[in-house]
């Protein structure tokens, strides 16, 4: 009943979209880092959370100008944005309304014994033929009430479906407002864990019907909980080979916090898996290795405008840290330890989390620590190398004239089972060494291309390697010119 009876207001100023003006805002609630923060806009959300009508309040700020967060038509929240300095400071909603002057007063005194008189008269007809009816049909168990918990469920988020939901807040972050993600992430029920990383597990999850995937941090490692719903909530980032962001969440449980982030669910989970257990032809390994490659520039590339999003670098690819869609295009996933740069302020945002890339994708200049980490274009090159390595387990699992390689990761034959820094250091850095490419690959004309990319993924200089736009276009011709020729022939 109380979350039947949520308001929904909202107030959305617009201003003009070229002006970028940032405002220091009031920052409250489980996503503040500080008790201040940067944006374009600021936000107060309110939402009634019990039966003593008290008020939950959250505050913040949405880096992007896009105003859809600010007027959600969900029937839980209460919105308002603002645009000057610390504008969201002392607002309240809910209480000015709840104090709504002597009008309220005026209309209790007038109405409510009216009303009250009336539900005793409906109360007592009620119970005179609930009586009635016991006595006729005595046999009979007790008749039940309305399915009372399912429509309270329900009016939660109505009838919506996540697709609906996604649909109508495209905010300035890339899911749902904060209220709302916290309701969805407390209807999933887990259903089966899929998967175990180095800090946490993944759930397959089911809402309302419809699969999701459950990341539930340990607690050593919040700072990637606290990094990757930041980027998610305040970076636009959906696109068809980024992970699809749904909600995250912070809740107590036994004294003790649990950290859940909710994302798509991929039947086909991480690449890692999928070329355990499957092998590719030519034409779907370049599927696989365009799509991580579109997602990767999606990351790399700064978009300006509205519907902008700062530049990323991931600093975590691996096979196990991209899925495999059911239509063979792949999603990069885990931003836990990314770093978000903007052009106009050359402002490089590396995060605080004390966790580092895995050790046998890192970068020779990673490894023996002679990368620029105040630049953001280091991070970039980092990317692209363990892109080279992706690309490499890839073409392992490709069928060439009937021949296939078994899987194997990065470097499986030069270093132990769980590489130390320094073992990596010894192979990529002291002895130079690179993945073995066989030389079956240059006899296919997509395998032998990509064998290039390879190369050029891994220089040892930084700044020699391609861009991930080079090979985002380069691909993307190599794929033109393949169906050119389907065509032809
Ligand atoms: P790691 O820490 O090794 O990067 P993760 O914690 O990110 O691993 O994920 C562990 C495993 O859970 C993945 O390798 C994959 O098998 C599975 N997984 C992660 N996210 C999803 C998802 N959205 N859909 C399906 N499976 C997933
Ligand atoms: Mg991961």
């Amino acid at each position: 009943m109380l979350q039947r009876s949520i308001w929904v207001f909202s107030l959305a100023i617009v201003t003009s979209a070229t002006d970028i003006i940032y405002y220091n805002c009031t920052c409250q609630g489980p996503y503040c880092s500080d008790k201040t923060c940067i944006g374009r806009t600021c936000f107060v959300t309110e939402q009634i959370v019990s039966d003593s009508r008290d008020i939950r309040t959250d505050r913040g700020c949405f880096n992007n100008s896009i105003y859809e967060q600010c007027s959600s038509n969900l029937d839980m929240l209460k919105v308002l944005c603002c645009f000057s300095e610390f504008c969201n400071e002392n607002v309240t909603m809910f209480q000015t309304e709840v104090e709504k002057p002597q009008e309220i007063s005026l209309l209790l005194v007038t109405v409510l014994p009216i009303v009250l008189f009336v539900i005793f008269l409906m109360l007592f007809a009620f119970l005179f033929w609930k009586i009635k009816q016991s006595r006729r049909k005595k046999s009979l168990p007790r008749l039940i009430d309305f399915g009372h918990a399912d429509i309270v469920n329900a009016s939660i988020v109505g009838d919506s479906t996540l697709g609906d939901l996604l649909d109508c807040t495209t905010g300035s972050g890339s899911g749902l407002p904060f209220l709302v993600q916290r309701t969805v992430a407390r209807q999933v029920t887990l259903v089966e864990c899929v998967g175990k990383g180095r800090y946490g597990e993944v759930w397959r999850g089911l809402w309302q019907g419809e699969n999701v995937a459950v990341k539930i941090f340990s607690s050593r490692d919040e700072q990637s909980w606290f990094r990757e719903t930041e980027i998610y909530n305040t970076v636009l980032l959906r696109h068809e080979n980024i992970l699809g962001f749904i909600a995250s969440d912070m809740t107590s449980r036994n004294s003790s916090t649990q950290l859940w982030l909710i994302t798509h669910y991929h039947d086909n989970g991480s690449l890692y898996d999928y070329l355990q257990r499957t092998t590719v032809d030519p034409e779907g390994c370049l599927q696989l290795a365009l799509s991580i490659i579109c997602g990767l520039v999606h990351l790399h590339v700064e978009i300006f405008g509205t519907q902008g999003k700062p530049a990323i670098a991931h600093r975590d690819l691996k096979s196990r840290n991209i899925l495999v869609k059911s239509n063979k295009q792949c999603c990069i996933a885990d931003l836990g330890l990314a770093v978000v740069h903007t052009q106009n302020e050359d402002y490089l945002d590396i995060g605080n989390n004390p966790r580092v890339g895995t050790k046998r994708y890192m970068a020779p200049e990673v490894l023996d620590e002679t990368i620029r980490t105040d630049s953001f274009e280091s991070y970039k090159q980092t990317d692209v190398w363990a892109y080279g390595l992706v690309l490499w387990e890839i073409c392992r699992r490709t069928i060439i004239n009937g021949m296939v390689e078994d899987y194997r990761p990065p470097f499986y034959d030069m270093v132990p089972h769980d590489p130390s820094f320094e073992d990596m250091k010894k192979v990529v850095c002291v002895d130079q060494q690179r993945p073995n490419v066989p030389n079956t690959w240059s006899s296919d004309k997509i395998l032998s291309s990509l064998m290039r990319i390879m190369r050029e993924s891994w220089y040892q200089s930084p700044s020699a390697r391609l861009t991930a736009l080079r090979i985002k276009k380069t691909l993307n011709n190599l794929k033109n010119s393949l169906e050119q020729r389907k065509q032809d022939c």
